[in-house]
């Protein structure tokens, strides 16, 4: 499981998470909406340890990790080779694809096993080939990103986000920078992860594809969790105000 405790998360004076818990069950779907601003992206880049919370607890699988501030406002109780192995449990998809350009489909998804992992090419390889499979893009594996549609690369990313074998993924509006054509070939890959039991927390608009691929959805308003609980209970039976209003043209 993944387990979020109390996380606080500022810029300077902005409090972008104030007191954030959430908690994934292992082999389940958080599908994290809001308004803009309110803090989704944030949350995922805490969850992901791109950005270190201020304040607050984190637990991936077997490994917690505690994030505290001295009055002098040193972060204490870090400790780097745990950081990295927490990263490495977690791999994420982002909005504008982030391929690397002057790589091959095959290059951008061996990288990170290769140089984080030490996997050897033979090895890096064959688990692109396997994942590249099963994102349907094994026939691309020598073309260049710029000569791929958005849905093609942003299914090559979830090929890269696959072959570190993570514990954890996240996806941050994958599918926001698609042409609308495009969108139910990525949606259908995410569906199919789904499916398969994997443990993943989803930032998404796609209401329609949050109510149903998820087990549960989490409202954020302002950087606090406004509602969690089943689709059912966020998106039809809840009383809270903004996310009514927030919820409404979906329902
Ligand atoms: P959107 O739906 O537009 O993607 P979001 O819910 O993902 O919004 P965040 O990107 O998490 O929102 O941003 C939350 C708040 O934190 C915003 O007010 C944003 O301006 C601020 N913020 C985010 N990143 C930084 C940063 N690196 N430095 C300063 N402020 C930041
Ligand atoms: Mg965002």
């Amino acid at each position: 499981a993944v387990e979020a405790r109390h996380l606080v998360k500022r810029y300077g004076d902005l409090e972008v998470l104030r007191d954030v818990s959430l908690e994934v069950p292992e082999g389940s779907v958080t599908s994290i909406i809001g308004a803009s601003g309110s803090g989704k992206s944030t949350l995922l880049r805490c969850l992901n340890l791109l950005e270190r919370p201020n304040l607050g607890e984190l637990a991936i699988a077997d490994e917690a990790i505690r994030f505290d501030r001295t009055p002098q406002g040193d972060v204490v109780g870090l400790d780097r080779r745990q950081l990295q192995r927490l990263r490495a449990k977690v791999s994420m998809v982002f909005q504008q694809f982030n391929l690397w350009p002057h790589f091959t489909v095959l290059g951008n998804v061996t990288e990170a096993p290769m140089r984080v992992k030490g996997l050897s090419r033979r090895r890096a390889n064959a688990l692109a080939e396997h994942y590249l499979e099963r994102v349907g893009m094994a026939d691309k594996r020598d073309s260049y990103p710029a000569y791929l549609s958005g849905g093609q690369q942003q299914r090559v990313a979830i090929a890269r986000a696959l072959a570190m074998e993570p514990r954890l993924l996240l996806f941050d509006e994958p599918t926001s920078a698609l042409d609308p054509e495009r969108v139910s070939e990525v949606l259908s890959v995410i569906r199919g992860l789904a499916d398969e039991g994997r443990t993943m927390v989803l930032v998404t608009h796609e209401m329609a594809f949050a109510r149903d691929v998820s087990d549960q959805v989490v409202f954020l308003d302002r950087g606090v969790v406004g509602v969690a609980g089943t689709p059912q209970d966020v998106f039809e039976d809840s009383e809270h105000e903004r996310c009514r209003h927030f919820v409404a043209p979906a329902v």
